[in-house]
């Protein structure tokens, strides 16, 4: 029998399959991950095809092994990398590499898992560790267990060499515990709250759950008011019939707040799948899923291609967010995905949000997708009022940070107890810091963006390509004593907070803070129990958060999002305040939300203030009309990238100049333009954007084009087809 194998090579000039002979003694399937032997290495692929002839002279080499008997490829999800691959143009490769937790080295003992075992965990700090190891400096048993504990969290005592387990014990660095098999294990909660569905909710439930084939509905319902409790019911009810539910989620701290409610509803039949996990964690997830154990996953944008078999539901929330669009290869976006699976299921897809994109409402008000509506909150609480507060008037008042009305109403929330959400869309300290006296600012040698300061670790930082540098006492350049520190970042709000209201116990949450593992967990559940009055953070914190104390939100520069060169700004920014506003006033108590702007009379501002999507969705769908973007156009970027300008330039024009001749006639090409950030990592970047409204050779023009790319050493050739931003 002979394999095609699809190489763990992932660039376009040797995608394509390698045929391979199958020993007698292996065992392969279509969907395996393999071990080939390959230009005298020894590298993965995937058997995408098994075939009894073949008929060529060449003499074939054979598989090695195979990487992990229980991974494989369901068709469906070997269908799914076909499709990937034709409408991202990404190499095959990636598309399959996409699909699995990056690890599969960790070694399956094949027993029984019910069995209680015996790990090693650390008994310290990851800190701790790290610096015993730096000042251990040795190689041996002992620090190797102590790195892939760092890496795997926990390990079977009985796979590591026992007598370094006995002496990092004796060290007290690790100690044993007995568990069963998986990492993360869920006890079932008997105190779970289910509330009766009101009637608008009863009929939403109805129209999905007795659907029974490929429908896309537009769940669109405001905030609170009660979508995460229609979606527990339609999982329920699938996993009822023996089917199995995926729910996507924007961002790993929302599945903090979500997957308690799911462990109360579903205990173990639940899987988690996101970056924050180990990667032993995504290994036993991934195998609870393949095993058929889990019947739900929740989880971020990977976790669309978890290996469920019968999928009856797939629900995306939030269905607005932009980090459901992958940002490089394969550069899918995970609604796509999604869409593709439930048709192959035949069973319906739900996306849900209060505000959800242009794009997807103009689809549900035309029918393509089905539009259904919840308007009011589900619990007790009301919809709090907006306040749109002048900057400009402040500022002449001397308050710099926070307005007097901001000012005023958190010291009356800290009087009554109640909590406060602060948001600013900015972190670290100041955004710039420049010289008054020479007029120097600091920059990234990389790219074309000034430094960000971070006070904490009295740095700067890039936060692009994460060039970082200590701050100076003096100005670098003329050595004067005149640096200043312009444009607010959170470490700053956090300060001045503290300073304003001592009393107040403040927790900031941005992605500075929450690089530990566990520290979005540890913050949300903190915040939850009233351990902080105010919590203070970047957009991370907008959505789907439910607290039910908080019922002061203050929006400090709401401009920074509006003034982002980018089509979407508007609804960016609509989506953001609106969302942020929805968590003000959650429960009984009323809520209020302050916005503070130096545009106070812009139109989006005023549609947040009145809480008008439709208003919004009217105006800014005018806009697009006029200036010929989606959802009246599909766009394609397409970046001419070189560490040599005039490459660049020179293929960037001969790009356009293809472009034109050969796409539809109805088709418009423009560019070459330098791209918003012209030079990022020391790379010079031309865009070219086409819109097009239907265009047949579309996919063949891109084809060649990036056929002709890949043999190309110094120039690439970077094409993002649906792009969220050009
Ligand atoms: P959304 O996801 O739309 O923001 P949630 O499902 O989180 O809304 O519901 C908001 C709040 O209302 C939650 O505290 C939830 O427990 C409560 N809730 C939801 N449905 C009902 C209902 N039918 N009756 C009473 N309370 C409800
Ligand atoms: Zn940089």
């Amino acid at each position: 029998m002979y394999a095609e194998v699809l190489i763990e090579y992932p660039t376009k000039k040797i995608d394509k399959y390698f045929t391979y002979k199958i020993p007698s003694k292996i065992d392969i399937k279509v969907g395996m991950k393999v071990k080939v032997p390959f230009n005298n290495k020894v590298i993965n692929g995937f058997v995408v095809d098994i075939k009894d002839t073949y008929n060529d002279t060449y003499e074939l080499k054979e598989i090695i092994s195979v990487v992990d008997p229980e991974l494989i490829l369901s068709d469906e999800l070997i269908k799914l990398g076909e499709y990937i691959k034709d409408n991202t143009l990404c190499p095959k490769i990636s598309a399959y590499q996409v699909m699995l937790p990056s690890s599969l080295k960790i070694k399956d003992d094949n027993t029984n898992y019910n069995f209680y075992k015996t790990y090693i965990v650390l008994n310290k700090d990851r800190e701790e560790i790290q610096e015993y190891l730096d000042n251990y400096n040795k190689e041996n048993y002992q620090s190797d267990i102590l790195y892939r504990l760092l890496d795997y969290d926990k390990l079977l005592k009985k796979d590591c060499n026992l007598s370094a387990v006995k002496s990092l014990k004796d060290k007290g660095l690790i100690k044993e515990i007995k568990e069963n098999e998986y990492r993360i294990n869920i006890s079932n909660n008997s105190n779970v709250i289910k509330h009766r569905l009101n009637e608008e909710q009863l009929n939403v439930y109805n129209t999905i759950s007795n659907d029974n084939s490929f429908n896309t509905y537009l769940l669109e319902g405001i905030t609170g008011s009660g979508k995460t409790e229609v979606y527990l019911n339609l999982i329920d009810k699938v996993i009822k019939e023996d089917k199995t539910a995926i729910l996507l989620v924007p961002e790993i701290s929302l599945t903090v707040a979500l997957v308690n409610r799911l462990y109360d509803w579903f205990g173990s039949k639940v899987s988690i799948l996101h970056s924050a996990l180990s990667k032993g964690e995504k290994y036993d997830e991934y195998l609870k899923i393949l095993r058929g154990e889990s019947k739900v996953v929740v989880g971020t944008r990977s976790a669309i291609f978890a290996p469920l078999k019968n999928i009856g539901i797939i629900i995306i929330d939030e269905e607005h967010s932009d980090t459901y669009k992958q940002e490089n290869t394969p550069r899918y976006n995970a609604i796509d995905i999604a869409s593709f699976r439930a048709k192959y299921h035949n069973s319906p897809l739900v996306l849900g949000s209060a505000t959800p994109t242009l794009e997807s409402r103009a689809r549900a008000l035309k029918g393509v997708y089905k539009h259904l509506l919840l308007t009011k909150r589900a619990g007790e609480g009301m919809l709090p009022s907006v306040s749109i507060v002048d900057m400009v008037k402040e500022i002449k008042k001397g308050n710099y940070i926070f307005s007097e009305e901001l000012i005023n109403s958190i010291n009356n929330n800290l009087k009554n107890k109640e909590q406060i959400i602060i948001l600013l869309n900015r972190r670290g300290y100041s955004t710039t810091i420049t010289c008054s006296n020479c007029g120097y600012t600091y920059k990234c040698p990389n790219c074309d963006i000034t430094l960000t300061y971070h006070k904490s670790t009295n740095n700067l930082r890039c936060h692009y390509c994460g060039y970082t540098i200590k701050k100076d006492d003096m100005c670098p350049n003329c050595h004067e004593n005149g640096l200043n520190y312009l444009g607010l970042g959170t470490e700053k709000v956090e300060s001045e907070l503290e300073k304003l209201f001592p009393m107040a116990r403040i927790v900031r949450m941005d992605q500075d803070t929450t690089t530990k593992k566990g520290s979005h967990e540890r913050i949300i559940n903190d915040f939850k129990d009233y351990k902080y009055d105010i919590l203070l953070g970047t957009q991370m914190i907008s959505k789907g958060l439910d607290f039910p104390k908080v019922t002061l939100v203050g929006i400090l520069n709401a401009d920074s999002t509006l003034n982002i060169p980018s089509f979407r700004s508007n609804e960016r920014t609509f989506s953001l305040l609106y969302q942020a506003s929805g968590r003000a006033g959650r429960s009984n108590l009323k809520g209020k939300v302050i916005i503070q702007t130096y545009n106070p009379d812009n139109y989006v501002l005023n549609c947040v203030k009145e809480n008008n999507y439709n208003k919004f969705y009217e105006y800014e769908m005018n806009n697009r009309k006029i200036m010929k973007y989606p959802p009246y156009y599909f766009l394609v970027s397409l970046k001419v990238v070189s560490n040599d300008y005039k490459k660049a330039l020179d293929n960037s024009t001969k790009v356009v100049n293809y472009l034109k001749n050969n796409l539809d006639k109805t088709s418009i090409v423009l560019g070459p333009t330098t791209a918003n950030i012209f030079k990022f990592n020391n790379m010079y970047r031309f865009q070219i954007v086409i819109k097009y409204r239907f265009d047949n050779y579309l996919i063949k023009v891109l084809n060649y084009l990036d056929n002709i790319f890949i043999n190309m050493s110094d120039v690439n050739l970077e094409i993002d087809i649906n792009p969220l931003n050009i």
